[in-house]
């Protein structure tokens, strides 16, 4: 019995340690220095960089193309480079987190992947803090987008939040107990790739039916430009639009056209949306969030893309009646979330990194004295 007793205690006694963890941890972001720090965005076709205050606050911006994709990685470091030195001689700089579009390791040092650049295992974190003499934080443009949106956005509150970005594909990112899941190599939340339709539509990754062949920007399109290519009466309005240029058919003219009333394009959005829903079910069964958060291009449909996915949702969720349901609410940082959370994430760095210079003062002090008596 006391054995027991024992036991239990022990077992409280860990529990209380585990919380204590991590709620320590939960909270980092409220000990980060309020110091300004810089985030960048490197998307296929942009370098979009801001300096960022400790609320959030976008205190100045600039942009940059990004340079050719058979570029080496040298030209887009050096996009970088000179983009924080410019705002460097503004602000008193004290970190620089980057949100890339393609997969960061678990250590988030180096990008492993990015399908529009030419980075292959790619050391960014290191060139580029060697060359700019601060703390470098790099992370997926997801997971970035997703803390934004946790600490500044719709998220605010949940703590069990998973992000789903629709732009030309999907992105996405998990966060849990306050902390972005990364997964043992870093990969996590590639919720795009998952096979909704066996044998169905083709995806650039080589798999047949993954999730975002029937619910992102480019799967929009492709249906769009196939009713209007095949001279659906239904695509009469989208035809007469681009003057029969089936190719000048963009998500933005469909999203546009579907607020003025055009049936086809608010069917072709129903239709995303419900496979939004349906993809959002599963990721409940598996992942449980109290959050959904919704952002990307697409998302600026708003109701249009967002009800028929909260109905899909409802319909499919697993257990549906007998559990809470997950809120599905849009991202309210827009563009600039995947910039703000790499500044924010970059502010966390910047507080170890100052702890450990600070060690490193203390140790050389304490040694210089040494050496003086
Ligand atoms: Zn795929």
């Amino acid at each position: 019995m006391s054995a027991n007793r024992e036991t239990s205690y022990k077992g409280a006694a860990r529990a209380t340690v585990l919380r204590s963890v991590s709620s320590r941890e939960r909270r980092s972001h409220l000990t980060a220095p309020r110091v300004p720090t810089v985030g960048i965005d490197i998307g296929g076709t942009k370098v979009a960089a801001g300096v960022v205050d400790a609320d959030g606050n976008i205190l100045e911006r600039m942009r940059a193309e990004t340079p050719d994709k058979s570029k080496s990685p040298r030209v887009v470091e050096d996009t970088i480079v000179e983009l924080v030195l410019d705002l460097s001689e503004r602000h008193d700089v004290h970190a620089v987190g980057i949100g890339a579009a393609g997969w960061v390791d678990a250590n988030r040092s180096r990008v492993l992947f990015a399908p529009h650049l030419s980075w292959r295992d790619e050391p960014l974190r290191d060139a580029l803090s060697s060359r700019l003499r601060v703390p470098v934080m790099v992370d997926n443009d997801a997971n970035t987008a997703a803390w934004a949106e946790w600490r500044f956005g719709a998220g605010r509150g949940e703590d069990y939040l998973v992000m789903i970005t629709l732009g030309t594909g999907i992105g996405g990112a998990i966060l849990e107990d306050g902390q972005v899941k990364r997964g043992k190599y870093g990969v996590a939340g590639e919720f795009g790739h998952m096979q909704v339709v066996p044998g169905g539509h083709r995806c650039p990754c080589g798999n047949r039916g993954c999730w975002e062949q029937y619910s992102s920007g480019n799967a929009l399109v492709r249906e769009a430009r196939e009713l209007a290519a095949a001279e659906s009466p239904v695509a009469y309005g989208i035809i007469d639009k681009v003057q029969g240029r089936v190719g000048d058919i963009t998500g933005p003219l469909i999203t546009d056209l579907a607020r003025e009333g055009d049936a086809m394009c608010v069917e072709l959005l129903q239709d995303i949306g419900q496979w939004l829903g349906v993809g959002i079910a599963n990721l409940a069964a598996a992942l449980d969030p109290g959050c959904f958060v919704i952002g990307g291009g697409v998302s600026a449909a708003d109701d249009l893309l967002i009800g028929p996915a909260r109905d899909a949702f409802r319909r499919s969720l697993t257990g549906r009646g007998y559990r809470p349901e997950a809120r599905i609410a849009k991202a309210q940082l827009g563009n600039d979330a995947g910039l703000v959370g790499a500044a924010d994430l970059a502010r966390l760095v910047a507080r170890r990194f100052r702890r450990t210079n600070r060690r490193r003062v203390e140790r050389y002090e304490r040694f210089a004295q040494v050496v003086g008596k």
